[in-house]
């Protein structure tokens, strides 16, 4: 037991890793407790995780969820505070009592708080993918200035940061780590080639109904893209300091194997598990330490067997997009990024087709040129460019 309760900040409770974060908590009131929860409009769920965890802080995307969440706070006597809007998130991150930082919106909306939290030296547990593809090195300079821990809670970087030796990404720049490359696996998503589908006539009903995890309707899109695996793709390079050319992609439908690190000696380091975010998410609020995570224990004998294949480039041009992106770098992740979000909101809206998906991507990074962003706000710029032109080419303008 540690002496002094871990304070941790939620951002994006109320979601599918924000939930399972507060699962992992409730069974270890000795070692954590909630300084702050924040949720886009659930406020009927964020009113209830404030009556369980009592935070000192809540925020909401607006004033009117705000004041709705207030109100039924008050009614209960307790004296949360609740704030609003980006500068509620940026608080709720940054607040000096606040030890650890669960980043867990989904998308761009996760950056300017994600940010604060690396800029302000706190251990940051990392799902928002989003936040470190679109900023890059700026983030990982932030952290490196602030002496802020990134821990990665993707299942694929929270494996691949556990096969590194000891810190992480520092040991890949020594020379004698014997570090060759990384694989990073994919489930390949609900549409590999044998199901028989075809693609352009997918629905968002049948693109989120992941095969292995349960989780937001926007990352399961990007899983059935495969965008993710591009995404994925960057981050790995950003997160362990390694060029895109020493990651592979490789298709494990299992979801068992969540990544592998080759060394020179012949030796390949993988971590193994079941499909169950509440293992990453435990690693990293107990991290160094290992504490019980609910998950069940693995069983490889009922499993039977383990499949490999590579990725369908073909089938899947998200993938084949993303490593461009990921060896370009530059402005391009902020592009990259900004296109699938916008693609992926009018997909599920019922407003552009699956394949719509890559073509508006790839259309967006061949029409914008941009150098790379030096700053925070020349990131936000490309990023706002990138989304208006991937509207009007949605619309067909
Ligand atoms: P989700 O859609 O279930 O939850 C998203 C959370 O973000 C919610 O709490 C929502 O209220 C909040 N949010 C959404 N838009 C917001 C906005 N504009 N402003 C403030 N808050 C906002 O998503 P999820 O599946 O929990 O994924 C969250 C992040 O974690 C994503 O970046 C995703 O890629 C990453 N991730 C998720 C999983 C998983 O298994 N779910 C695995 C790896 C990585
Ligand atoms: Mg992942």
């Amino acid at each position: 037991m540690t002496a002094k309760r871990q304070r941790v900040t939620i951002l994006g409770a109320t979601g599918t890793i924000g939930v399972n974060t507060l699962r992992v908590i409730a069974d270890h009131p000795d070692r954590f407790e909630v300084f702050a929860l924040t949720a886009n409009c659930n406020v009927a769920l964020l009113a209830e995780q404030c009556r369980r965890f009592r935070p000192r802080l809540a925020v909401l995307g607006t004033p009117q969820a705000a004041a709705e969440l207030e109100r039924d706070l008050a009614s209960d006597g307790l004296d949360t505070a609740v704030l609003h809007g980006e500068e509620g998130l940026v608080a709720a991150a940054r607040d000096v009592a606040v030890d650890t930082v669960m980043a867990a919106i989904v998308g761009g909306a996760g950056l300017l708080p994600t940010l604060a939290a690396a800029r302000a030296g706190k251990k940051v547990l990392l799902a928002n993918k989003e936040s470190l593809v679109m900023s890059g090195e700026l983030f990982m300079q932030a952290a490196a200035d602030s002496g802020a821990c990134i821990l990665p809670i993707d299942s694929e970087h929270n494996a691949i940061f556990q096969c590194l030796p000891a810190s992480g990404s520092a040991a890949l720049r020594e020379p004698d780590s014997g570090f060759r490359k990384i694989v990073l696996t994919a489930s390949g998503g609900p549409f590999h080639a044998q199901c028989g589908l075809e693609l352009s006539t997918v629905t968002p009903d049948q693109a989120c109904k992941h095969p292995n995890w349960l989780m937001g309707r926007k990352i399961s899109v990007d899983s059935a893209t495969l965008v993710n695996k591009g995404l994925e793709l960057i981050e790995a390079s950003y997160l362990f300091a390694t060029p895109a050319e020493r990651i592979e992609v490789l298709v494990h439908p299992q979801s068992i194997v969540h990544s592998l690190v080759y060394y020179t000696d012949g030796s390949v380091l993988a971590q193994l598990g079941n499909p169950d975010m509440r293992t990453p998410i435990a690693y990293g609020l107990a991290w160094p330490a290992r504490i019980d995570a609910g998950v069940q224990e693995l069983d490889l004998a009922s499993i039977g067997r383990l499949d490999f294949q590579p990725p369908d480039l073909k089938r899947f041009p998200g993938l084949a997009l993303g490593r461009q992106v990921a060896e370009a770098r530059g402005a391009a992740p902020v592009l990259f990024n900004a296109a699938n979000e916008e693609a992926v909101a009018a997909f599920l809206a019922g407003q552009a087709g699956f394949m719509e998906i890559p073509a508006i991507i790839d259309r967006v990074l061949q029409d914008m040129e941009c150098p790379p962003p030096a700053s925070l706000e020349e990131v936000l710029d490309i990023d706002r460019q990138a989304r208006k032109l991937a509207r009007q080419l949605l619309r067909g303008a």
